[in-house]
C-alpha cells in the first residue's frame, strides 16, 4: 500500500515534470544554449520513459510484483531529479542570465522539495530525489565562491535535514493509518467468519447458509441441478437432558463431522438451530440426490461412542430439489422444511422428498387448528371406549376413553393427526378437561368393578389447576377416584418437572391411579417407574403387531411382565389383533389385553351393551 501511494494521484506527477520541462525549455531559449536544449529533451525523455512506465505496471495488477514496482518509480525518480539538479546547477556554473538561474533553481528547488513531501510513503525514494535535486546546486554554489550564492548553498543544503524530518513525520502518519486500515479490515474479515460459523460445531450457521446459498444460487444455469436436505435429530432433546448438554454438543459436532464427510464437493453444510442441519449441494439429478439422502440418514443412524458409551441417534430428512421444487431460496426452504414436517409426522426416522401434495396437508392442517376450538362447541366431538381385557377370565376390567372427531365435511378425524395440533395450539387443556368429565359421567353410569382409562398430554399436566380439573371432573360426574386411571407417556418425565410430580402424588392421594402407556417407544428408562406410583404398565402395540414382532419383542414383554409381576403392576399389552398374538402375551405374562380382537373403540351405548352382555352371560352360566 505504500508502494502504491507512489502511483497515486499521478496528476501532481504530470504537472511536476511539465513545470520543470517548461522552465528547461524557456531558460535554453532565453540563453540560448544547446546544452539547455540537451537538458530540456533529456528531461522530457524521462519524463515520458516514466509515464508509460507507470501506465503499464498498475499497483493493482496481479503481474507487476510491489518490488518491481517500487524499483522501476526509484530509477526513474532518482534520474529525473539528478537531470534537473545538474541542469539547474549548470545554469550558475556557466553564469547565463540571473533570469534563467531564478527560473531553473527554483524549479528544481520546488521540485525537490514537493517531491519529497509527495513521496514520503517510501523515504528512500523522497530523500534520494530531494538530494539529487538540490546537491548539484548546492556544490555548484559554493564552487562560485560568492557569499549570496554561498548562503544560498547553506540554505539549500539545511533544506535536506529540515525536509527529512518532515517526510519522515508524513511516513509515520501514513504508515500507522494503512497499519490500522488494515487491521481493522482483518477484524472486520474475522468477525465476518465468525458470524457465519456456529460455534458448537464449526459448521455454517443461518447466516453462513443464507450467505453460500445466495452465492450458490447466482452462480446457476439452466441445467445446474441443487438439493437442500433438511435433516432434524429425531428426539434428541431428550438426548441433552437425560445425558446433560456437554454430550449433547459432542453428538452434534459428531453429526457434523459426518454431514461433512459425506457431502459432495461444493456444498454447504449448516446447522440451524438446536437439532436441524442442513446439506445445500449440487448433484447430477434426481436419483442422485435419493443415493445422498439415503448415505447421510444411514452415516447419522450409525451408533456413536461417546465416553466409551453406545449411543445411538435418529433422525428425519426433508429434501427439496432445485428447479424441480423451487428457484429461490426461499421457496426451496419452505418445500423442505414442509418435506420434514411429513418425515416426522408419518413417524420420524425416515425421509421426504418434497411434491405438490404437502402443501395440501398443510393446508388441511391449518384448518385443523382453525376448527378445533369451535368444534368442541358444535359438539362434533364425542368420545368412543375401547376394551381392556383380563386375559385369564375374557372378562372387562376397563374401558379406555378414546377421542373421535366427526367433522361435517372431512368425515371421521383420527386423533393422531388433530391431538398433536391440540397440543400445539394448547386447545389440549381445554379438550382434555371435557373428555375426563365426559368419560367420567359415562363411566358413573357402569357397574362398580368396571374402571376408566383416560389419556393425558403432557401438556395438560403441567397447564396450572391441572389436578384440579381432575377433582372437579370427578366430583361433578359422582365417579370414585379409585376408577379413574391415567394414562400417561414416557415423554412426560423427560422434564424433570416438579409440577409433574405434584400433579401425580395429589391425585395418587385421592385413590386415582396412573398407567404408562406406549411402553418401549421412547427412552425407556426404568427410573420413573420406581418413583412413580405406576399400576399398569401397556407394553405399546409395535411389540405385539409390528413389523419387527419376532423372538427379540417376545423377550422383552416377557421381562417387563416379569417386572410387572414382582412390583404387583398390571401389564397389558396393546393392539392384539389375532387369537395367536392373544395366546403369545399370555404365555409372555401380560395378564390384560387391549386390541380389535376383542373390539375396537365403540360409542358410549355400545360400551354399555358389552357390559350388560357380559354379566347377562355371567349370571346364566351363575345360574346354570
Ligand atoms: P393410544 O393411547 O396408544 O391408544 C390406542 C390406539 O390404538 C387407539 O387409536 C386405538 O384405536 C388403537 N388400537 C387399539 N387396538 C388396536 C389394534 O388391535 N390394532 C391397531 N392397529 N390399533 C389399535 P386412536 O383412537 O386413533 O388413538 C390414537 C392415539 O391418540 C392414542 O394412542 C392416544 O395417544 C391419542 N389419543 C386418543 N384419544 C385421546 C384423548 O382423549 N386424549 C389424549 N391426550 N390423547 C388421545
Ligand atoms: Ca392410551
Ligand atoms: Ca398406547
Amino acid at each position: 500500500m505504500l508502494v502504491s501511494t507512489l502511483y497515486a494521484q499521478p496528476s501532481s506527477l504530470a504537472i511536476g515534470a511539465l513545470a520543470t520541462v517548461a522552465a528547461a525549455v524557456v531558460s535554453a531559449w532565453i540563453a540560448d544554449l544547446p546544452e539547455l536544449y540537451v537538458a530540456a529533451f533529456v528531461l522530457g525523455l524521462i519524463a515520458a520513459a516514466r509515464v508509460t512506465a507507470a501506465l503499464g505496471m498498475s499497483p493493482d495488477s496481479e503481474s507487476s510484483s510491489t518490488a518491481s514496482l517500487e524499483l522501476v518509480y526509484e530509477i526513474g525518480a532518482f534520474s529525473y531529479a539528478l537531470a534537473l539538479g545538474c541542469t539547474a546547477a549548470f545554469t550558475i556554473i556557466v553564469n547565463t542570465n540571473t533570469e534563467v538561474e531564478v527560473l531553473m533553481v527554483a524549479n528544481a528547488v520546488g521540485y525537490g522539495i514537493g517531491v519529497s513531501a509527495r513521496n514520503a510513503g517510501r523515504l528512500t525514494i523522497a530523500i534520494g530525489q530531494l538530494t539529487f535535486t538540490c546537491l548539484p546546486i548546492a556544490l555548484a554554489a559554493f564552487w562560485t565562491g560568492k557569499p549570496g550564492f554561498i548562503a544560498l548553498g547553506v540554505t539549500i543544503l539545511l533544506l535536506i535535514p529540515a525536509m527529512i524530518s518532515i517526510a519522515g513525520n508524513i511516513f509515520k502518519v501514513l504508515r500507522d493509518s494503512i497499519a490500522s486500515a488494515e487491521t481493522s479490515k482483518k477484524l472486520a474479515e474475522k468477525m465476518q467468519v465468525l458470524a457465519r460459523t456456529d460455534v458448537v460445531t464449526g459448521l455454517a450457521n443461518r447466516a453462513g447458509l443464507n450467505h453460500a446459498m445466495v452465492e450458490t444460487m447466482m452462480g446457476v444455469d439452466d441445467d445446474s441441478h441443487l438439493a437442500l436436505i433438511w435433516i432434524d435429530l429425531d428426539r434428541f432433546k431428550e438426548v441433552n437432558d437425560l445425558l446433560g448438554h456437554p454430550v449433547g454438543d459432542r453428538v452434534l459436532s459428531e453429526v457434523a463431522k459426518r454431514l461433512s464427510a459425506v457431502s459432495p464437493d461444493g456444498g454447504t453444510v449448516a446447522r440451524f438451530g438446536g437439532d436441524e442441519f442442513i446439506v445445500f449441494c449440487p448433484i447430477v439429478d434426481r436419483k442422485d440426490s435419493e443415493r445422498l439422502a439415503s448415505e447421510i440418514h444411514a452415516e447419522i443412524m450409525r451408533p456413536f461412542r461417546i465416553d466409551g458409551e453406545r449411543l445411538e441417534v435418529r433422525a428425519s430428512l426433508g429434501v427439496a430439489l432445485l428447479p424441480e421444487n423451487g428457484t429461490d431460496a426461499d421457496t426451496l426452504m419452505q418445500s423442505a422444511d414442509l418435506a420434514l414436517y411429513h418425515a416426522k409426522v408419518g413417524g420420524r426416522a425416515q425421509t421426504c422428498f418434497y411434491d405438490g401434495s404437502m402443501s395440501r396437508d398443510l393446508v388441511r392442517r391449518r384448518e385443523i387448528e382453525d376448527e378445533l376450538r369451535a368444534a368442541l362447541q358444535r359438539d362434533e366431538l364425542s368420545i368412543f371406549f375401547q376394551p381392556i381385557v383380563n386375559l385369564e377370565t375374557g372378562r372387562i376390567k376397563t374401558f379406555e376413553a378414546l377421542v373421535r372427531w366427526f367433522h361435517p365435511e372431512k368425515g371421521e378425524l383420527r386423533p393422531d393427526e388433530f391431538i398433536p395440533v391440540a397440543e400445539e395450539t394448547g386447545v389440549i387443556v381445554t379438550l382434555g378437561n371435557w373428555i375426563t368429565a365426559q368419560a367420567a359421567r359415562i363411566a358413573a353410569s357402569w357397574p362398580e368393578d368396571v374402571t376408566i382409562a383416560v389419556n393425558l398430554s403432557p401438556l395438560q399436566i403441567r397447564a396450572p389447576g391441572a389436578a384440579l380439573g381432575i377433582k372437579n371432573a370427578l366430583r361433578e360426574a359422582g365417579l370414585d377416584p379409585r376408577r379413574l386411571e391415567l394414562e400417561v407417556t414416557e415423554s412426560l418425565f423427560i422434564e424433570d418437572n416438579h409440577a409433574t410430580a405434584a400433579f401425580i402424588e395429589e391425585l395418587s392421594e385421592i385413590g386415582v391411579r396412573f398407567a404408562l402407556d406406549d411402553f418401549g417407544t421412547g427412552y425407556s428408562s426404568l427410573g420413573y417407574i420406581n418413583k412413580f406410583p405406576f399400576s399398569k404398565i401397556k407394553v405399546d402395540r409395535s411389540f405385539v403387531s409390528g413389523e419387527q414382532v419376532g423372538k427379540k419383542s417376545e423377550a422383552i414383554i416377557r421381562a417387563v411382565a416379569e417386572m410387572g409381576t414382582t412390583l404387583g403392576m398390571d401389564i397389558v399389552a396393546e393392539g392384539l389383533e389375532t387369537i395367536e398374538q392373544v395366546q403369545s402375551v399370555k404365555d409372555a405374562g401380560c395378564n390384560l389385553g387391549q386390541g380389535y380382537y376383542f373390539s375396537r373403540a365403540v360409542p358410549d351405548y355400545l360400551a354399555a351393551m358389552l357390559l350388560t352382555q357380559e354379566r347377562d352371560q355371567e349370571s346364566r352360566q351363575a345360574t346354570g
